[in-house]
């Protein structure tokens, strides 16, 4: 009898959704905010300033996740982090001396000195040279171009293959840019685009090919000086006469063009979708991540609107065939709560999609892996803003 009972119990708490019961919130909230105050002092606090932001964005980081465990709804949440760490980003390039971003890329060898930021874009898009680097390292020394390199790259490609695509969706500091402008198209969008874009959803591996090609080749971060939207912040490359135009001309293309004007005609990610040489990037490592969207298509009934509302343009819907969701989706939320089936759901890669209790427990892990590793990089950026700030007014 006990048993039926708790059987039933747990049925129907997965079948409304995965929130949690307060007490399991609060739990899990604590774990969150304890490893997110953990990391801050482990990184150092230099300043007071530093160390308000950091306990700041930690305490954040925690009242959001328990919102999300409580409503069992991550998408609106997830934005508000999501945006307010590309404001964070923003900010901090604008206040950091390029000689200090690039800091990092001191250690990846004579050929990028002085050009890149520590980015996830940047990582990938010098593939090329990071690999010649380490291959000489391994030859001819010094070592020191593989370990301080690598450290953080291999915590990046952990975090990676952890997240997968979910990346561009939680943990990318440009990303919010290009989903703002998506959000403001609202329901009905100027420009709606067809249901399936086809092999037009590969542009962006033939983006990241030609920017790993052309940084090898002029051994110049080619991603970063030409592309990168936040070089608008920073003392990057001033050209003059004809580089100046290509320049301008880029910018308007891929930063106002792709970022601003067709997400906001489209309401999809437009820059994140078809051009990012990173969201490609993720899309091929992203497969080994162990947590996916899928569909219960007993629960189905093909009404298409996960397709529509998807920003990603990562679902298609037939009358004749099961929903398809492409491995650019990047776990934003938005069809787990749209769908009026609640057909949409994040399981584990091998499991079946009918109900069962590990689909709500894949569903807070993933929350709460995804805070972890959003809340590290704000704490990052916004302890580097908060630690700026506070020398700035001391020094008048
Ligand atoms: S919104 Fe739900 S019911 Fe409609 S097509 Fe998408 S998965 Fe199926
Ligand atoms: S398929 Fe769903 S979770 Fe994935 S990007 Fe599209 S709306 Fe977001």
């Amino acid at each position: 009898m006990k048993k039926t009972a708790s059987i039933a119990k747990v049925k129907s708490f997965v079948s409304s959704s995965w929130a949690c019961t307060p007490t399991l919130a609060w739990v899990l909230t604590g774990f969150v905010f304890i490893i997110l105050v953990s990391i801050a002092l482990v990184s150092g606090i230099g300043n007071w300033g530093e160390g308000v932001a950091k306990l700041g964005w930690s305490l954040l980081c925690g009242g959001m996740t328990f919102g999300m465990l409580c409503s069992g709804k991550f998408y609106n949440y997830r934005f508000l982090l999501f945006f307010l760490l590309a404001v964070g980003a923003l900010i901090a390039f604008h206040l950091t001396p390029l000689s200090q971003i690039v800091e990092w890329s001191d250690k990846t060898g004579p050929d990028l000195d002085s050009q890149i930021a520590f980015c996830h874009i940047s990582i990938v898009s010098i593939l090329g040279n990071t690999l010649e680097n380490l291959f000489s390292s391994l030859v001819h020394g010094p070592w020191s171009h593989w370990g301080v390199y690598y450290l953080p790259g291999l915590l990046y490609l952990l975090f990676t293959l952890l997240l997968g695509t979910a990346w561009c969706s939680w943990a990318c500091f440009y990303g919010a840019w290009d989903e703002s402008a998506a959000r403001l198209a609202g329901k009905k969008p100027w420009w709606r685009l067809s249901k399936s874009p086809g092999k037009w959803r590969h542009i962006g591996l033939g983006v990241l090919l030609a920017v790993i090609v052309l940084a090898f080749i002029s051994r110049e971060a080619f991603f970063c000086r030409w592309i990168c939207p936040f070089k608008l912040t920073t003392q990057f490359w001033d050209a003059t006469g004809i580089y100046r135009w290509l320049q301008i001309l880029v910018m308007l293309l891929a930063g106002i063009g792709f970022v601003f004007v067709l997400s906001w005609l489209t309401g999809k990610r437009m820059f994140c979708s078809y051009l990012c040489p990173f969201g490609a990037w993720q899309s091929i490592v992203g497969r080994i991540s162990p947590i996916s969207v899928k569909c219960r298509h007993t629960l189905c009934n093909r009404c298409g609107q996960c397709q529509t509302a998807c920003p990603m343009h990562a679902i298609s819907v037939s009358q004749t065939e099961a929903v398809k969701i492409s491995e650019y989706c990047n776990r934003c939320g938005r069809c787990l709560e749209i769908c009026p089936q609640q057909a949409m759901q994040l399981v584990w890669k091998h499991q079946e999609t009918e109900v069962s209790p590990n689909t709500a427990w894949t569903s807070i892990v993933f929350v709460l892996c995804a805070v972890i590793v959003h809340g590290m990089l704000g704490i990052a950026i916004w302890g580097s803003i908060g630690k700026q700030l506070i020398a700035s007014v001391l020094n008048g």
